[in-house]
């Protein structure tokens, strides 16, 4: 792949400087740049509008698509988790999470995760890549034409969320590299503001969100209410402590719209954290920092080899209980693609028994 860039990670300026450097005129690149995020087309060959001759050129310098499905893998919620190779081929991997009003499509930012989250299996791989802007758009458009076919429409729209494998605040300049890319209205036209970008607690990247005009929602990922709880879960904590957290909160409340909140995640361990001790630790924290926000509660989603439970219904029940009583939103999410390593937590490039095999579209 060396030398062969990827134009999946170019912006319509960008491809139209790349065809005019090979004496093209710059419409051409507008032409490639709505085949391949508004038309979602994965090779050159099939962009038929172009000359031969140039797709030839192409075919020479430039890639329109660098992830290969590996394996395709379908919950019986119809959740879809898709195991793909990068070319220097480390696991990438991506979910499709169909809901009634919108679908929504979980994508990872880095291959593997540096960061030590010790509920999470992602963890166990360490940080093997920090993925492309090309990688993370791609990654979306195999998702899109899987479920819709390529060059479809999808009908009911699309949201995303960065809380696949990875810290995307650790791929901070492909990420938003990838969202201008794909909020493009000449292609995929999938708007910030129908983005989640979830984080451990890298503070200086959440304050330089705050500045951002044009950014995706936050969320932060808690874990614990206590430093002492939190150094043990997320050894982010250590570096980022929670008041530390908790004031860039504060500060990027300020860029909030009307109406706007961001998120708190929290995975709920049975017996580490929690106990209605902790629902109460916890909502004292955030009514003590004054933020507009709200916490999803996520009960953990069990994986070998990690050394937790879920909290079983009646503690989920009693910890969303006390944050109410408290006045704190708080609710319950539905764990999705749990029988197929896809839920939150479990993404490890791991195979199951029975992968259904990728579709025509993803094999381009
Ligand atoms: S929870 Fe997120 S940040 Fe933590 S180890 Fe897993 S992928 Fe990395």
């Amino acid at each position: 792949m060396n030398q062969v860039i990827h134009l999946t990670g170019l912006t319509q300026a960008e491809l139209a400087a790349f065809v005019e450097e090979m004496d093209e005129p710059a419409y051409r690149g507008r032409q490639i740049f709505a085949s391949l995020h508004h038309r979602r087309l994965r090779s050159f060959d099939e962009m038929t509008d172009l000359p031969k001759e140039f797709r030839g050129k192409l075919n020479d310098r430039a890639t329109a698509s660098t992830l290969k499905v590996e394996s395709r893998y379908l919950s019986e919620d119809g959740t879809r988790r898709y195991l793909m190779k990068t070319h220097d081929n480390l696991p990438v991997e991506t979910v499709f999470i169909p809901e009634e009003r919108r679908d929504t499509i979980c994508f990872s930012s880095q291959s593997g995760c540096p960061l030590q989250c010790s509920f999470c299996l992602t963890a166990k791989l360490g940080l093997l890549r920090t993925l492309t802007a090309g990688e993370i758009v791609e990654q979306i458009t195999i998702a899109l034409n899987d479920a819709y076919g390529t060059g479809q429409k999808t009908p009911r729209g699309t949201n995303l969320v960065a809380m696949g494998a990875g810290e995307p605040f650790l791929a901070f300049e492909s990420l938003m590299k990838a969202l201008r890319i794909m909020a493009d209205p000449r292609g995929l036209h999938i708007v910030p503001n129908r983005v989640t970008v979830s984080t451990a607690g890298i503070v200086p990247r959440i304050r330089e969100l705050a500045t951002v005009t044009d950014r995706p929602h936050l969320a932060i990922s808690l874990a614990a209410p206590t430093d002492e709880l939190r150094d043990v879960l997320m050894p982010i904590n250590k570096k980022w402590p929670l008041n530390e957290l908790l004031a860039a909160c504060k500060e990027f409340e300020r860029s909030l719209k009307p109406g706007e909140r961001f998120t708190f995640e929290y995975v709920l361990l049975d017996g580490v954290n929690d106990g209605d001790e902790h629902a109460r630790q916890l909502a004292n924290l955030l009514n003590r920092h004054n933020l507009r926000a709200k916490v999803n509660l996520i009960p953990h989603n069990p994986a070998d080899p990690l050394p937790y439970r879920p909290s079983p219904p009646e503690r989920v029940e009693s910890f969303k209980h006390i944050l109410e009583s408290k006045g704190v939103h708080a609710f319950v999410r539905r764990p999705r693609g749990r029988d197929i390593y896809a839920a939150c937590g479990q993404l490890a490039a791991r195979g199951t028994a029975n992968p259904t095999p990728p579709t025509r579209h993803q094999l381009a």
